[in-house]
């Protein structure tokens, strides 16, 4: 029981450095990589310093995407906080995966049935649901395609929101490393998705449970007290 506690304060004060860090680095990242692509463009340039050019954008671009995974919603200075139903936010972040649904041939299907409220903390209920939504399309990547379920609902006092998607699943083994920091089996992948997931859906008091089946989907089935 102490562990638990302890391990809910350390995600608490992850999460909160996330939201700073990522926020100041990312207008460094953007400056950088602007005028690194200008470099690459110019005529002057000998071809090994255009591969070294080539090179410090492709870091930059691993960087941007571990703020990504971060707080792509950060204002770390402004309240944030609603006293809402989820719908706002998990259809606001379906429109924003969309074109990566499309990119990758995923069918969204979109299902909203609930009216309690609850107070949260917009951008990270958003950052949350995004790399799940995300998670979902990439492991249909392979599959070439398949159906990302997302529905909400009200049961015994709780929302409920079951993201599921139809693609290459996990073993149980897999299942137990969800969350742990870097941990990733993808080639860009930069295994912090998870983690500000967990995050996220710990400090509503809310769990995460996962069901999955290798070669046929995953399920995440989010469950928030009111
Ligand atoms: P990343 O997406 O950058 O790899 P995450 O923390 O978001 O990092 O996810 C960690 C790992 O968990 C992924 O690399 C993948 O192996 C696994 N995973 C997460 N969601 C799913 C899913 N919906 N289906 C299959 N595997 C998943
Ligand atoms: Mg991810």
């Amino acid at each position: 029981n102490r562990d638990r506690i302890l391990q809910s304060e350390r995600l608490n004060v992850v999460s909160e450095l996330a939201a700073s860090v990522s926020h100041e680095i990312r207008n460094p990242l953007t400056v950088t990589s602007g005028f690194l692509q200008l470099l690459n463009k110019s005529n002057t340039i000998t071809p090994e310093e255009k591969g070294y050019v080539e090179l410090s954008l492709l870091e930059l671009n691993r960087a941007e995407k571990i703020v990504s995974d971060y707080l792509s919603f950060a204002k770390p200075q402004s309240d944030n906080m609603v006293c809402s139903n989820m719908k706002a936010e998990a259809e606001y972040t379906k429109n924003i995966i969309m074109p990566y649904a499309t990119i990758h041939k995923v069918d969204v299907q979109f299902n909203f049935n609930n009216t309690l409220n609850k107070c949260y903390d917009k951008n990270q209920i958003q950052q949350c649901l995004i790399n799940l939504y995300k998670n979902g399309i990439e492991a249909m990547r392979e599959k070439d395609g398949g159906t990302l379920s997302i529905d909400i609902s009200e049961k015994k006092q709780n929302i409920v929101i079951s993201i599921q998607d139809t693609g290459i699943g996990m073993t149980k083994e897999e299942i137990s490393r969800l969350g742990k920091p870097y941990y990733s089996t993808k080639e860009e992948g930069t295994g912090l998705g998870m983690l500000m997931a967990y995050s996220a859906i710990n400090k509503v008091k809310g769990i995460i449970e996962v069901e999955s089946e290798k070669g046929k989907g995953t399920t995440f089935l989010i469950t928030i007290p009111t």
